[in-house]
C-alpha cells in the first residue's frame, strides 16, 4: 500500500513537475524573447536613425557633383556617425565615397524597397559577399551604408536567427542578416492579432514595427534548445518531488500501520470482550416517563478510559468488524437487561445497525436465536438505521421488512442527514423517524434550519411515523418538540448513556423527569 502510494505519487509528482517545467521554460523563453525584440527594435532604430541622419545632412548642404570638398563632406558624414560605414554621391556617371578603395555599395541596380523619402537595398544573406554592405540607404544621388559585421555586432542577432524585412501584403521575405527561411512560417500568416511573439514548433518569430509601412520587420530565431531548457528545469524538481512522494509514502504507511493496529487491538478486545454498551433512555414527551433506550457501544480502553464509538466504528465499518459488534451488542443488552425486558413488557432497547447489517439477512436471524435464549419478544428490540446508511435502499426493504415480520421495530435514525426522500420513505417499513441532533440545536438559534424539526414532524404524521427527537438538552427544545407533536426525546437533559445498573434504577423509580424551564 505505502509502495503503491510511493509509485503513485511519485509518477503524479514527476508528471506535474514535467508539465510545470515546460510551462516555466516556454514562460521563460517568450519572456525572454520579448525583451530580446524590444531590444533588438531599440538597436535597429538607432541604426536606421543614424542612416537616415546621415542621408538628410547630405542632401541638406550644397555640393552636388565629385571633388574633393564632397569626399571630406562625405567623410566628415561617415566619421560623425558610428554606424555609417561609408557615405557615398552617385550622380549620372560621377561615383565618389568617403572609402574609395573598398567601397560597400557594389554595382548600381534598382533599390529593392522603396518608401516616401528613402531607397533601400539589401544584400540578402543568401548571396553573402562580406565586401557589400548589408544594407544601404539612398535618399536623392547620396548612399550611406552600414557593414555587414558592423550590422551583426550592434543589432547582436542570436545564433542561428535571422532579421528580415516582410511586405505586409504577403510575397517572399527579404532577408537582411542571418540565413534564409522557410516562409510562411506558419498557416495563416501574417496572424491577425496584435501580439508581437508568435510562436511556432520550431521558431520564434517576433514581428516588430518598420518605418517602411508596406513591411514588417522580423526577427526568426530557431527553439530547437526548448527540450534542453525542459530537461534542466525538470531536473532540478526531481529530487523535491521524489522526497515529497517518499514522505507520502511514509505517511500512508504510518496511517496504515496505526489502522492496522487499531483493527488488531479491537480484534482483541472482541475477544476478551473488552467492549462495552451504554445506554441512553428514552422518554415519552408528554408523560416524560422513560420508554426505552437506545443501547451506545464502547471500548474499554487498556488505560481505564472508555472510547467512543466515533473512534472505531467507522474502522469497523470499514474492515466488516462491525457485524461482530452488532452481534456482541445485542447479546450483552439482552445479557444486561433480559429480565428487566421480561418484567417492564412496555419497555424496549433499540441497538444501532451498521450499513451492512440492514443488506443481509443474518441479523434476523442473530436475534431471533437470542431472543429465543433469553425468552424476550421482538418487539422489545428496536433497530435504528442511519439515513446515511441507507444508501441501497432497495437492498435494505426487504431486510428491514423481515426485521418487522419478524416483530422488531425499525427506525430511521439521524434523519434529515442523509438522502432518504419523502418518496422513499413512503415505501420503506419503519416505524419511527428520529431527528437528528443538529435540527434540535438549530431550534429557537438558527433560523434557515429551525423549521426542519417542525417540518420533519408533519411529514411524520403524514406518514403515519412516529418521531423521537435525539439530542435534546434544554427544557425548552423540548416543550417545543412536544407542541409541535414529537412522541419521544432523548438527551442530555433527561441522562447521560448510562451503565445497565443505573438504567435499572431508573425504569424501576419511574419518575417523571421534568426540568425547570
Ligand atoms: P447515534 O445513534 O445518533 O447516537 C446518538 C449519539 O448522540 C450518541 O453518541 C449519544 O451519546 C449522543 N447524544 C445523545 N444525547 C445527546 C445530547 O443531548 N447532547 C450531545 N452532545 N450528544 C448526545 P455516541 O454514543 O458517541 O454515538 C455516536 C454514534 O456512533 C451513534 O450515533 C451511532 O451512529 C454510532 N454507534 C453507537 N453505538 C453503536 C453500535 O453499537 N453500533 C453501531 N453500528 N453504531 C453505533
Ligand atoms: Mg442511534
Ligand atoms: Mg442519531
Amino acid at each position: 500500500m505505502a509502495l503503491l502510494a510511493v509509485l503513485l505519487s511519485a509518477a503524479v509528482l514527476l508528471l506535474g513537475s514535467l508539465t510545470l517545467a515546460a510551462q516555466q521554460a516556454r514562460m521563460v523563453e517568450s519572456e525572454q524573447m520579448n525583451a530580446r525584440g524590444e531590444r533588438f527594435l531599440q538597436r535597429l532604430e538607432q541604426v536606421f536613425g543614424q542612416l537616415r541622419q546621415g542621408l538628410d545632412q547630405l542632401e541638406a548642404q550644397p555640393l552636388r557633383g565629385c571633388d574633393i570638398a564632397m569626399v571630406e563632406t562625405l567623410r566628415q558624414v561617415a566619421f560623425k556617425h558610428r554606424f555609417i560605414y561609408e557615405a557615398a554621391f552617385v550622380g549620372g556617371r560621377q561615383r565618389c565615397s568617403s572609402w574609395p578603395r573598398q567601397s560597400s555599395l557594389g554595382a548600381e541596380r534598382p533599390a529593392d524597397i522603396q518608401d516616401e523619402a528613402y531607397r533601400y537595398w539589401l544584400n540578402t544573406a543568401s548571396q553573402v559577399n562580406d565586401d557589400l554592405a548589408a544594407l544601404v540607404v539612398g535618399r536623392g544621388y547620396f548612399r550611406v551604408s552600414v557593414s555587414r559585421g558592423h550590422f551583426a555586432d550592434v543589432v547582436d542577432l542570436p545564433e542561428g536567427g535571422s532579421l528580415l524585412f516582410v511586405p505586409k501584403a504577403g510575397g517572399a521575405p527579404l532577408p537582411i542578416l542571418g540565413p534564409e527561411h522557410y516562409w510562411p512560417p506558419v498557416e495563416g500568416w501574417p496572424p491577425k492579432d496584435d501580439d508581437a511573439l508568435v510562436l511556432t514548433e520550431g521558431q520564434l518569430i517576433y514581428r516588430m514595427p518598420s518605418r517602411i509601412p508596406q513591411y514588417d520587420l522580423v526577427l526568426a530565431v530557431p527553439r530547437d534548445d526548448l527540450m534542453q531548457k525542459v530537461r534542466d528545469g525538470w531536473r532540478m524538481l526531481v529530487p523535491g518531488s521524489l522526497i515529497l512522494a517518499l514522505l507520502i509514502g511514509a505517511l500512508v504507511l504510518q496511517l496504515v500501520r496505526h489502522r492496522q493496529s487499531l483493527s488488531g487491538e479491537l480484534e482483541g478486545a472482541l475477544h476478551r470482550r473488552e467492549l462495552r454498551v451504554r445506554y441512553q433512555p428514552i422518554f415519552d414527551l408528554a408523560s416524560r416517563r422513560c420508554v426505552g433506550a437506545e443501547a451506545l457501544v464502547r471500548w474499554m480502553r487498556p488505560d481505564g478510559t472508555l472510547a467512543t464509538p466515533d473512534l472505531f466504528v467507522p474502522l469497523a465499518e470499514a474492515t466488516g468488524q462491525i457485524r461482530d459488534i452488532t452481534d456482541y451488542v445485542l447479546e450483552q443488552v439482552l445479557e444486561d437487561l433480559g429480565d428487566l425486558l421480561q418484567q417492564n413488557p412496555h419497555l424496549y432497547i433499540s441497538v444501532n445497525l451498521a450499513a451492512c447489517d440492514v443488506t443481509e439477512p443474518r441479523i434476523g436471524q442473530v436475534a431471533a436465536s437470542l431472543l429465543a435464549q433469553y425468552r424476550v419478544p421482538a418487539s422489545q428490540i428496536a433497530f435504528e438505521i442511519s439515513e446515511r446508511g441507507l444508501t441501497d435502499i432497495e437492498a435494505a426493504r426487504g431486510q428491514l421488512m423481515a426485521l418487522r415480520a419478524n416483530g422488531h421495530r425499525v427506525l430511521i435514525d439521524d434523519f434529515g442527514t442523509g438522502y432518504c426522500s419523502l418518496a422513499h420513505l413512503q415505501n420503506l417499513p419503519v416505524d419511527y423517524l428520529k431527528i437528528d441532533k443538529s435540527f434540535v440545536d438549530a431550534l429557537g438559534h438558527d433560523a434557515a434550519s429551525s423549521g426542519v424539526a417542525p417540518h420533519i414532524i408533519r411529514m411524520a404524521h403524514a406518514l403515519k411515523l412516529k418521531v423521537i427527537a435525539e439530542g435534546i438538552e434544554q427544557e425548552a427544545q423540548a416543550r417545543l418538540l412536544g407542541s409541535e407533536g414529537a412522541h419521544y426525546g432523548q438527551g442530555w437533559l433527561f441522562a447521560q448513556p448510562l451503565t445497565a445498573d443505573k438504567l435499572r434504577t431508573l425504569v424501576e423509580q419511574d419518575i417523571p423527569v421534568i426540568r425547570a424551564a
